[in-house]
């Protein structure tokens, strides 16, 4: 496994980092759930990816459960906040000062950890002043609860706005957790460049599409038994944009190229993201220890500028490339 700073700061991360969206607490068995986290510190990744909304908080106690025992210095635990959760109320969501103290000391309890690594704003509030936010962010890593914090899906304006406030009150942004993979490619034309001038890194999420770049749906045919796209719950995490015949036909086209690199299809996709040297990590989902197990054999792997092409001309329309996206795809009023 290699490693990469996060940011320009001087924490380093495992490039491929195992996140537990829609499979802990929800789609697998607690068993399945230990057991891949075993498969990923076994391949030497370090770095646990949650969110305290992912099973309405019940993915971070698995998580927290999962990696009982571990040596807390040699894991990078992140975390995030914005969505609502508990009863829902009125105050159980945002990036309001109120919630995030609130939210901050539950994940903490839950991971059974006194700190996280990384904390960061799932979404942008466009509710609450960012001022008040970036205090509450401020005082979180004063207090020790966080060393680092990061933002998920924010535009490149409001990164670079969410960054000049943190310059000011002493802290640093050191990170961004947007969609990428060889389909989804909106962060390169304003969120990359404008990350890199400020000193965030991406850690990347879905490089997999959701499953749907590992080949294994096939254009006209139905997905298979046990698969996110065939599951009831998990398959509503937005698979289905995917699931196009044209889609999973170019798919198909992918395989000689993973073949001539000498990669499965899962590995190829991983292997893609990490060629952009602003992706710091590539944030992989597994429902089975044996995909951790294959996942992780694209780190290191280097895609020459021919495949690359190759890959472009095969997906050809099927890459959506446009910025406006971010914003698009972002809750316009904060989510009760
Ligand atoms: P991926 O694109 O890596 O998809 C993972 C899924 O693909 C697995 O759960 C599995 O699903 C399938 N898969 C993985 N490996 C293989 C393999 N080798 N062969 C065949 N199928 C495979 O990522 P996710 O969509 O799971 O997202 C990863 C992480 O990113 C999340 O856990 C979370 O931490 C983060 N995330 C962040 C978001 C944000 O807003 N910040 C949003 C979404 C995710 P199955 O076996 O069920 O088909």
């Amino acid at each position: 496994m290699r490693y990469r700073y996060l940011g320009n700061s001087g924490l380093k991360i495992s490039e491929i980092t195992y996140g537990n969206w829609l499979t802990h607490g929800s789609q697998v068995e607690n068993d399945v759930a230990t057991a891949c986290v075993h498969a990923a510190l076994d391949a030497g990744i370090s770095t646990f990816d949650t969110a305290d909304v992912y099973a309405n908080t019940k993915a971070e106690q698995v998580l927290g459960d999962a990696l009982k025992g571990q040596r807390r210095e040699s894991l990078e635990i992140f975390t995030k906040v914005y969505w609502p959760t508990g009863p829902g109320g009125p105050n159980d969501t945002g990036l309001s000062r109120k919630h995030v103290m609130e939210s901050v000391n539950g994940s903490l309890k839950r991971l059974g950890t006194d700190y996280v690594d990384l904390y960061q704003a799932h979404r942008y509030d466009t509710e609450t002043p960012l001022e008040e936010t970036m205090q509450a962010f401020a005082d979180v890593v004063r207090q020790g609860k966080a060393l680092y914090i990061g933002v998920s899906e924010w535009t490149a304006d409001q990164i670079r706005a969410g960054h000049a406030l943190a310059q000011d009150l002493g802290f640093q942004l050191i990170s961004s957790q947007p969609q990428y993979s060889m389909l989804w490619r909106v962060i390169e034309e304003e969120v990359v460049p404008t990350s890199r001038e400020l000193g965030l890194s991406q850690i990347v999420w879905s490089p997999m599409a959701q499953g749907v770049l590992s080949g294994k749906y096939l254009p006209g045919q139905a997905a298979p038994a046990g698969s996110r796209a065939a599951d009831e719950k998990a398959g509503r995490g937005g698979i289905s944009q995917f699931m196009t015949d044209d889609v999973l036909t170019r798919v198909q086209g992918l395989k000689p190229v993973a073949d001539e690199l000498g990669l499965t299809m899962p590995q190829l996709a991983v292997a893609w993201v990490l060629q952009n040297d602003n992706v710091a990590a590539a944030l992989v989902g597994a429902s089975r220890p044996e995909q951790v197990a294959e996942n992780v054999e694209a780190s290191g792997v280097t895609i020459p500028a021919e495949l690359l092409a190759r890959i472009d001309d095969v997906l050809g329309d099927a890459v959506e490339r446009d910025p406006g996206k971010t914003a698009e795809n972002a809750p316009q009023t904060r989510v009760a």
